[in-house]
């Protein structure tokens, strides 16, 4: 039944495991609320097949499930390396502009202008972090050669991480920008930037999609903090953005481990302020890409990152190449709403009590709001009821992060399933140019039927008034249905 829905949603990336009608079909039933699609990987075909397969599904059990394409931004690589390569500590060795096969010795960099923009003495991290490298010198031009301080085995096409180096690649790529449009063309619902450095970076993807042709949506972006200077630049970040991505694979790697925890928690903070949502990803259920069990310490970190206050938590490898994608999301469900049944759930969150010294033409929705929020805390309301175009007062609603439902209709199609990844938000199809009081009636009607509600129960309905006054949510309605 609805009534009982988890608030925190579910975000699973597809891939071989998961890319059919029937496991679907079963991680939706199971609770998955996005669908990632990383263009690091994608063929186009399958991609298309996908998206048509995850809508016609949506129709079939009345979900509104989302899909969210990742960009891999400038993400480097080594080339091919023969089979067996390894590297020992002090091992040299050479990094070089050439397209070669490459060996314990020698390998290809797919980022041209490495030896110009790296220094001697910084680190070369290569799988994750599994090999450390130090540069000993560049010739500046093609060639850079480095010691090894951190061994293991060197194969094909790993990542690779630069922490101190300052990367000269734009935040898009070629093959980002052709992605993006790629997207675009198929109506996908959010856009996930990687390594996100700085508002610039932002900037760019949004001019881009402004200019799309047929693209008619400000299609939302979610920044991926996987960089220092991500992490530096947080504040001016999140004023262009419309979500954030905690990226702990890449970030991880990019700064000390001991580190990541807090940066998570900061981030969270942070983006619930901004009233954006925030994803929590990578490793979360890890174990359960080849066991059926999680460890404990995976089952604790999907409930802390639930308690940090995340609007969503995340899988990757679980669901696109594990050998369990539907059990790995009934698990991460379950664990869910267990925690957020709990008291130390309950109390956490706070209404954010933003200082409002700029009155700007949002003012009035963001204080209704707030003030929905306020008096459902203290009147036991069981569902905020609101409309909708742009999206813009669902997520102020789930900033605040109500024990109510909050539940959104909207005329707005694409606005629908985009807002299924925010924290708590509901949102369901409605079109009429009725009164106000005919409004509410009819979506209070629907809440009861949708099964969020019974007789009797408080809610708080926000509208616009006049009706067609669109985007100026300034009513507020405490009502019994
Ligand atoms: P990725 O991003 O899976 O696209 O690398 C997430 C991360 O780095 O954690
Ligand atoms: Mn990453």
């Amino acid at each position: 039944m609805n009534k009982y829905l988890k608030k925190t949603k579910i975000i699973a990336t597809l891939g071989p495991a998961s890319s059919n009608r029937e496991t679907i079909t079963e991680l939706i039933k199971a609770g998955v609320d996005i669908f990632r699609i990383n263009f690091s990987h994608a063929d186009y075909d399958l991609v298309k097949t996908n998206v048509n397969t995850i809508r016609e599904v949506n129709k079939e059990l009345g979900t509104n499930v989302g899909i969210l394409g990742d960009l891999q931004g400038p993400k480097l690589r080594v080339g091919v390396v023969k089979e067996g390569s390894y590297l020992n500590p002090g091992d040299i060795l050479t990094f070089t502009n050439e397209k070669i096969e490459g060996d314990s010795t020698r390998v290809y960099m797919t980022y041209q202008e490495f030896p110009n923009d790296v220094k001697v003495g910084e680190r070369i991290l290569i799988d994750d972090g599994k090999l450390v490298l130090q540069v000993l010198e560049t010739n500046e031009k093609d060639t850079v050669k480095a010691v090894t301080i951190q061994g293991g085995p060197l194969s094909s096409k790993k990542g690779v991480n630069l922490p101190n180096t300052n990367v000269s690649l734009p935040a898009l790529t070629e093959k980002d920008i052709q992605d993006a449009n790629f997207m675009l063309d198929l109506e996908l619902d959010w856009i996930a930037l990687s390594f996100v450095r700085h508002a610039q970076d932002i900037k760019d993807l949004k001019k881009l999609i402004a200019n799309h042709p047929t693209n008619k949506q400000k299609t939302p972006i979610i920044a991926k903090i996987e960089k220092p200077e991500g992490v530096k630049n947080i504040e001016q970040i999140l004023l262009e953005c419309d979500g954030l991505m905690v990226a702990r694979g890449d970030l991880g790697v990019e700064v000390p481990m001991e580190e990541v925890p807090a940066i998570q928690k900061n981030l969270v903070e942070i983006a619930r302020k901004y009233a954006k949502p925030v994803i929590i990803a990578t490793q979360m259920m890890e174990t359960m890409i080849t066991s059926l069990t999680p460890t404990r310490a995976e089952v604790n970190d999907v409930a802390n990152s639930v308690l940090d206050g995340a609007d969503a938590v995340m899988l990757s490898g679980e669901t696109s190449v594990g050998k369990y994608p539907v059990d790995v999301v009934k698990n991460m469900s379950k664990i869910v709403k267990n925690i957020e049944s709990t008291h130390f759930y309950q109390n956490k969150n706070a209404p954010i009590e933003k200082e409002f010294n700029c009155i700007d033409d949002r003012f009035i929705t963001n204080r209704i709001c707030l003030a929905a929020v306020r008096i459902a805390k203290t009147t036991d309301v069981e569902a905020i009821i609101t409309l909708t175009h742009s999206g813009y007062t669902a997520f102020q609603i789930s900033a605040h992060r109500p024990n109510s439902h909050i539940i959104v209709f909207s005329s707005n199609k694409r606005v629908i399933t985009m807002l299924n990844l925010l924290w708590g938000v509901r949102a369901y199809y409605y079109d009429s140019d009725k009164s106000t009081d005919e409004t509410i009636i009819q979506v209070n009607k629907m809440t009861k039927e949708l099964g969020y509600v019974e007789e009797e129960d408080f809610v708080i309905n926000l509208n616009a008034t006049p009706a067609d006054e669109f985007g100026k949510t300034n009513t507020l309605r405490l009502t019994t249905i």
